[in-house]
């Protein structure tokens, strides 16, 4: 079921572009309730996502994937950057022009339980941002949330059913119809699948590619799992501790990771023939704090490579191959 999510989409322009990203959250203490100290939990990010295009950002819980995805919709402030929607700065929007813009820009969370109101017909959750937004009456209203159940192969009758009635793979449905009715150029996929059954997460999965291609969306597909980032993602760009340290073609990076982290997230993927072995890496110690990130590269405390250089000199992102970047001051040692 998975594999004709493998197949490849023309893309052309970029969509988003993101550029210097960043979200420190203050932390703080004493009587004054001053500011004493700063998560870093996003720290100076930059990625473009193409028209049509699917970007995968994966790593480890408390890398700040999510906080990107939620921050470059404005979902919460940013400390300082730009993200522009074709070559509009998202940003500087303010009033009756953001709003209007934010029609564009959707968001399905990992959770859709918690965002529906348990007391509504489905019919209507989907419809809020419709109404919110006073677009079509009604009865407008009524039919469009009737075609994005159709989309997300959900029947009719559903949209007079409370969300207690579904199972998650159908709440996740009914999280992107919520999305989808918005009519959106572009979704932030937060986790969508992460806490469904594998089989349930093909549905959801072959769902998404599927509207993908129906209304040319552009996705940028937030998840640690590194299978399902692999299915769906034309290009993949690896967070640790608030940065990028790798971005490539999804083909690329999955069959020739060059980044430290990279290789060790890739090294725990299962392969599905018993004949095949992949040497695993094993990183020791946890993912440090994000308020007090270490001096240098930031992996260089759990990194099975490191020499002196790597904790003094912050390593930058470079292109070590076309369309390939990645940061770390040994790279051409893993080509
Ligand atoms: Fe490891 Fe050093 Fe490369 Fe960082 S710069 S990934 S510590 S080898």
């Amino acid at each position: 079921m998975m594999d004709n999510l493998m197949e490849t989409k023309p893309v052309t322009e970029n969509l988003i572009e993101v550029k210097n990203l960043v979200k420190y959250y203050p932390v703080k203490g004493g009587i004054f309730r001053r500011k004493i100290a700063e998560v870093k939990a996003v720290d100076d990010v930059s990625f473009s996502i193409r028209k049509g295009e699917t970007l995968g950002l994966v790593g480890e819980s408390g890398c700040g994937k999510t906080t990107v995805g939620h921050t470059l919709l404005g979902l919460i402030p940013h400390t300082s950057g730009q993200v522009n929607y074709e070559g509009v700065d998202l940003f500087n929007l303010r009033g009756e022009e953001k709003k209007l813009m934010r029609l564009n820009l959707q968001i399905v969370f990992q959770d859709p339980y918690s965002s529906l109101d348990p007391r509504l017909p489905i019919g209507e959750s989907i419809a809020e941002g419709l109404h919110i937004h006073n677009i079509g009456s009604k009865q407008d209203r009524f039919e469009m949330v009737l075609k994005v159940l159709k989309n997300v192969g959900m029947e009719d009758y559903h949209a007079r059913r409370y969300p207690h009635e579904f199972s998650g793979g159908q709440r996740q449905r009914i999280g992107i119809a919520r999305a989808l009715v918005m009519n959106p150029k572009f979704i932030v996929l937060d986790e969508p699948v992460s806490a469904l059954d594998v089989s349930i997460q093909a549905q959801v999965l072959n769902i998404l590619r599927d509207l993908q291609r129906d209304f040319n969306l552009t996705y940028l597909f937030v998840a640690h799992n590194l299978a399902v980032v692999e299915h769906i993602s034309d290009r993949v760009a690896v967070m640790y501790l608030g940065k990028i340290v790798e971005l490539s073609d999804r083909d690329v990076l999955f069959s020739q990771p060059l980044h430290p982290y990279t290789r060790a997230l890739m090294s725990a993927i299962p392969i599905p023939n018993p004949r095949l072995k992949r040497e695993r890496v094993i990183l020791q110690g946890d993912v440090p704090s994000p308020l007090n990130p270490p001096s240098g590269c930031r992996f260089h405390p759990r990194c099975p490579y490191a020499k002196e250089i790597c904790s003094q000199k912050e390593p930058e992102l470079r292109e070590i191959k076309p369309k390939h970047i990645a940061a770390c001051h040994f790279l051409e040692d893993f080509l």
